[in-house]
This record gives structure tokens, C-alpha cells and sequence, in this order.
């Protein structure tokens, strides 16, 4: 097999691929609804909820064909009954997503919002559900991707359960990363896509929850024709297929991935990208770059720093320098700021960030910008 030229994503997805999982994606042309592709894909459903140590009888995936914004279209507009409302704890960029979505179907929603740079205040979200007793859906973001802080969903679950409504959470860019216990941390419903955590591309979304919540929204309104989750869901029952054409080789290219997830082991995969996060937390310190999330918050996967105060910074010269030289490096997300992020996703290990650092610096020093970069206060 030719060998193909290898890049280092740290941008929040998609991100860095193994060539056995590209090349996974490279077969002989196949009709979805042949018998021998559905087969693939009971293995595949289970094995997505086995990753957060889901019972396969008590909860199951539902793939969609899409980015990952599809779970949360799907999962907020199928999983709220009637005249009912949905509480959304919104600290980030993803979580303002889901009000966004409320927003566009006409829902019945509260935007609890939280400073992007803090954690939500628990107790002011357990006082909208005392006083909202028609919130039957309560949505938050694991790892906010905009910034990298870590919510604390066990306890917004928890809170959730305890007045009676349904636990959807985003867990796109920590699923297959950091582990996670469905039924531990309270979670009704999670969500990824292939080409975050998994590492494999973009075009397969999925949904991991639990089976009688979804038998029961059948009953609900159905607001959407393609993106509903129980129809999805029904068909695949029935079926064991897709109900619409399935992203055919993004899905043997996720197969592979899973395997090469499972001959990781997800606590070995789980200390790499602690390796990684720390080596690019390293070298942001050593350069005297301030981050947006302190230290005791961060998820452990992407890191939002501030851009210096140095006339000759140009986030699009040094990320041109370094992309040409095979790192990628993304904005922030945070209207309030200006930072740029750097994250641990993907089939990357520690040594791709010091090698990394070394072309970063001589993007610096090209743009002649002061190292240790300098702030105004
Ligand atoms: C990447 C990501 C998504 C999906 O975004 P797309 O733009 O649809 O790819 C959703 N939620 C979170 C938290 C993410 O990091």
C-alpha cells in the first residue's frame, strides 16, 4: 500500500487517522441492503454502546448519516413530549447549539446560561427545575469544545432524574476519549461521531440510549421526517438496517477503528490523550501562553488560550507556518475572547506535540513574536 502523507490535527475534529483505518475504507463497491452489509452493523451498534459500558439490553445506538449536530437535532426534537418543556444548561458554543435547535422547531425551552468559563451553578439549575415542573428534558454538553471545560453531568443527571425528566447529554468530544459509564453518570442519552473520538471520518453520528425511553417517544410529536429518533430506531429493529442510505465506507472505516480501539483499551487510549493534553499544556507554559479554563476544570482534551498582546501576532500567519508543515491549529470559539485551541484527540501521542512546539516557536519567531509572549496586565 502507498503511504499517505501523514498530518497532525489539533483542531477539535476530525482528527488524526491511523492508514488501517483510512484504508478500511478502500472495498470492493457493496449495496447497503445486502445481507452481508447489515451484518456489520448489529456488531457495530452494540459495540458503540459497550464503549460507554452500556448494558445492550438496556440501551442501544442509533446511527444517523451526518456531523455530529445531527444527534443533537435528533435527540432534543424526538425525545420531548407535548407541552412539555426543555431545560438547557449552557456554559458553551455546543450547548447554545441545543437552544438553537429548540429555537428552530418552535420548542418550549429555558436557556440556563452559565459564563463560558465557568461550570454551571448546580444549584440554580436545580432551582429551574423546582420551579419549572413541565421541564421533561434536561440537555447539557460534557466537554464543551468551544473552551474545554468539563461539566459535571453526573450531577446535572442526577438532578434531572430527581424531578422527573429525561438526561440528554453531548458527549462528542469525549465519548471513545474519556471514559464514561452510561448508567453511572445518569445518562438517558449520549452522542459522538466517528471522526472525533473514535478516529475514524466524518459522515456517521450516533445516539446511545436507553431502549424504553425511546419506545416511549413514539407517542411524542414527530417534528422532523429524517432525523427522528425513535423511527430510526424502529426501522433498524425491524430491519437491522439504516432507514436511509448509511455512509458506506465511513462505516467499515469505524469498524476498523473500534477494533483498534478495543486493542488500545480504553484506559491505555484514555492515559495517551492525558499525555498529549499535558505535553500541549507543557509547551503553552513554557511559552507564557494564559488559558481561557483553569487548570481543575479542563476535560482534559482541548486547550482555549488567549491570543497575545503583541502587535506582530497573527493567528492566520502562524497557523499558515504550520500547516504547511503539517500541524493544524484552530480558532476559539468564544465571542467574548480571542484564543485559539489545541487538542488531544485523535492518533496522536506526545512526541507529535513536541515536534509540534519545535515548528510553533519557529512560527513565532518568524512572525517575530515575543517568546514568552507578553500580556498587557
Ligand atoms: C464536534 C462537536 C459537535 C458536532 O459538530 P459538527 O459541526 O456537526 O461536526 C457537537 N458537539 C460537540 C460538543 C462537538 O465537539
Amino acid at each position: 500500500m502507498e503511504s499517505i502523507k501523514r498530518n497532525v490535527l489539533l483542531n477539535p475534529g476530525p482528527s488524526t487517522t491511523t492508514d488501517t483505518v483510512k484504508f478500511a475504507q478502500v472495498i470492493p463497491d457493496i449495496c447497503p441492503r445486502e445481507r452481508e452489509f447489515g451484518g456489520l452493523m448489529k456488531g457495530l451498534r452494540e459495540d458503540l454502546v459497550k464503549i460507554v459500558h452500556g448494558d445492550t439490553e438496556k440501551y442501544t445506538s442509533v446511527l444517523f448519516c451526518g456531523s455530529g449536530t445531527i444527534n443533537i437535532d435528533a435527540a432534543i426534537n424526538s425525545l420531548l413530549p407535548k407541552d412539555r418543556k426543555a431545560l438547557i444548561v449552557n456554559n458553551g458554543a455546543y450547548s447554545a447549539r441545543a437552544v438553537e435547535i429548540c429555537q428552530y422547531y418552535g420548542l418550549d425551552y429555558i436557556d440556563l446560561q452559565f459564563p463560558v468559563d465557568r461550570q454551571p451553578d448546580l444549584n440554580k439549575v436545580e432551582e429551574a427545575l423546582k420551579d419549572n415542573p413541565d421541564v421533561a428534558l434536561v440537555h447539557t454538553t460534557h466537554n464543551e469544545t468551544g473552551t474545554g471545560i468539563l461539566n459535571p453531568i453526573g450531577e446535572i443527571g442526577d438532578l434531572a432524574h430527581k424531578y422527573g425528566a429525561v438526561f440528554t447529554v453531548d458527549t462528542t468530544s469525549t465519548y471513545a476519549m474519556r471514559p464514561i459509564d452510561i448508567e453511572k453518570e445518569n445518562i438517558d442519552f449520549c452522542m459522538a461521531s466517528a471522526q472525533k473520538g473514535l478516529a475514524a471520518f466524518t459522515g456517521l453520528s450516533f445516539i446511545v440510549g436507553n431502549r424504553e425511553i425511546i419506545e416511549r417517544s413514539a407517542a411524542y410529536p414527530r417534528r422532523s421526517y429524517y432525523c427522528n429518533l425513535f423511527m430510526q430506531y424502529d426501522f433498524f429493529e425491524r430491519t437491522g438496517e439504516m432507514h436511509f442510505t448509511p455512509p458506506v465506507q465511513t462505516i467499515y472505516a469505524v469498524i476498523q477503528a473500534i477494533k483498534e480501539y478495543w486493542s488500545e483499551g480504553e484506559e491505555a487510549k484514555w492515559a495517551r490523550h492525558t499525555r498529549v493534553f499535558n505535553a500541549i499544556n507543557e509547551g503553552l507554559e513554557e511559552l507564557g501562553f494564559r488559558q481561557v479554563i483553569r487548570p481543575e476544570w479542563r476535560a482534559g482534551l482541548v486547550s482555549s488560550a488567549l491570543y497575545p498582546d503583541d502587535p506582530n501576532w497573527s493567528f492566520e500567519n502562524i497557523h499558515d507556518y504550520c500547516y504547511e508543515r503539517g500541524f493544524t491549529i484552530y480558532p476559539g470559539k468564544i465571542s467574548a475572547a480571542n484564543t485559539f485551541r489545541l487538542c488531544a484527540l485523535g492518533a496522536i501521542d506526545e512526541n507529535d506535540i513536541r515536534d509540534f512546539f519545535a515548528v510553533f516557536r519557529e512560527a513565532l519567531a518568524s512572525c517575530k513574536v515575543q517568546m514568552p509572549v507578553i500580556y498587557k496586565d
